[in-house]
């Protein structure tokens, strides 16, 4: 008998685990502002979504929220990602009623002029726009002015502080960009704060799959959507602190490296479309990281790989350095423009980090001891 020829020797089939409903969640929560220190609506979003598929949850003072499966077993493995979105905060408003803003998380002063925002107020969302001198306003031949955080400012349509304070408006009021999430060439989801809500959704995701095939955990899973992460790790610090893990996997975004002006040289070779990517840090235990490379081998799930300076600036830093140390790994999604309004991610990418994190966690053993001399 002849051997068969088939048709793509190399590439398993993508398996799709995203489906209608939990897209239209998952549309609906990105839509949704989750400012960093103001994320209790989206958080509520995310519960919602989650509780069929959980046996308790746990919300925090300052807003991290636990879905938990199998509350009473000792030993405890959390997946985690961060629930907050970057913004900005109203910082000074001017007498001719323009208003000066200062970064709320790592916002991008390059990208404001010309944006469309929502400002929150007590009153409910005021509309305001980032203006910018015309063109032709601007010395022609003379070096342009970047956009920084000394020249942006809102305008709200107001002429004086009094009419932007009568809107609701006043300093510490939290500004984020009204764009909203869409779907580009039927292969990549766009919008913005994908960082890290994409992640919030993939966990979610994870504990959908975990009750839809009926799976019986020998440990406790603790589904956590923590808190400020962009502004310094603050509510993964706080969560790890209160659960006490013994594993933790925390799924966030990493730069797609295939566009214009990033230099593969010093921020490595990564591409969206190429599956998650595993981290090298030393935050990172590499034992949990076997474990996660030999489960997308034997799943066959394709995927990259990136090294780390020190920290890998995600939650994996925060989980790994608490409770006299968690072995902790990061599984990341790649993605386009972060922190802009535009961030992509590619939909097989998405489907690919919930099997991961899926296969993982069918792979973790209660009790399992990953120190590297016993
Ligand atoms: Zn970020």
């Amino acid at each position: 008998m002849a051997k068969k020829k088939s048709d793509t020797p190399d590439t398993p089939k993508h398996i799709a685990v995203v489906n209608d409903k939990s897209l239209s969640f998952f549309e609906k929560y990105i839509n949704n502002p989750s400012p960093t220190g103001f994320e209790w609506k989206g958080q509520e979003l995310w519960l919602d979504y989650l509780k069929p598929y959980i046996d308790d949850y746990y919300v925090d003072n300052y807003g991290t929220a636990v879905g938990i499966i199998n509350k009473k077993a000792e030993y405890k493995v959390v997946i985690e990602a961060h629930a907050d979105e970057i913004s900005w905060f109203v910082n000074y408003i001017t007498s001719d009623g323009l208003i000066y803003v200062i970064r709320n998380g790592g916002s991008d002063h390059q990208i404001a002029p010309s944006k469309r925002v929502n400002i929150h107020t007590d009153k409910g969302i005021v509309k305001a726009v980032f203006g910018w001198p015309a063109i032709h306003t601007r010395t022609a031949g003379e070096k342009e002015e970047a956009p920084t955080l000394k020249n942006i400012f809102l305008d709200c349509g107001c002429t004086s502080k009094d009419e932007v304070e009568k809107l609701g408006i006043h300093v510490g009021c939290v500004i984020t960009y009204e764009d909203e999430f869409m779907v580009l060439n039927d292969r990549y989801y766009v919008g913005r704060a994908l960082d890290n809500r994409a992640g919030g959704f993939m966990i979610a995701e994870v504990a959908r799959l975990l009750k839809e095939n009926k799976v019986k955990l020998p440990f406790g899973l603790y589904i956590v959507n923590a808190v400020q992460e962009e502004i310094g790790l603050r509510g993964a610090e706080m969560i790890a602190h209160h659960i006490k893990p013994n594993v933790a996997i925390v799924t966030d975004v990493t730069h797609d490296t295939q566009t214009p002006m990033i230099n593969k040289i010093t921020q490595g070779d990564l591409a969206c479309g190429r599956g998650p990517v595993v981290s090298y840090a030393p935050a990172v235990q590499n034992n949990l990281n076997k474990l996660l490379i030999e489960t997308a081998e034997k799943a066959k799930i394709p995927f990259q790989r990136q090294a780390s300076s020190r920290s890998t600036g995600t939650d994996t830093d925060a989980f790994a350095y608490s409770n006299d140390g968690v072995p902790s790994a990061l599984i990341s999604l790649p993605l386009r423009y972060m922190h802009t309004t535009v961030e992509m991610i590619h939909k097989e990418d998405v489907d690919n980090v919930i099997r991961l994190i899926y296969e993982a966690l069918l792979n973790i053993k209660a009790g399992q001891d990953f120190r590297y001399i016993k």
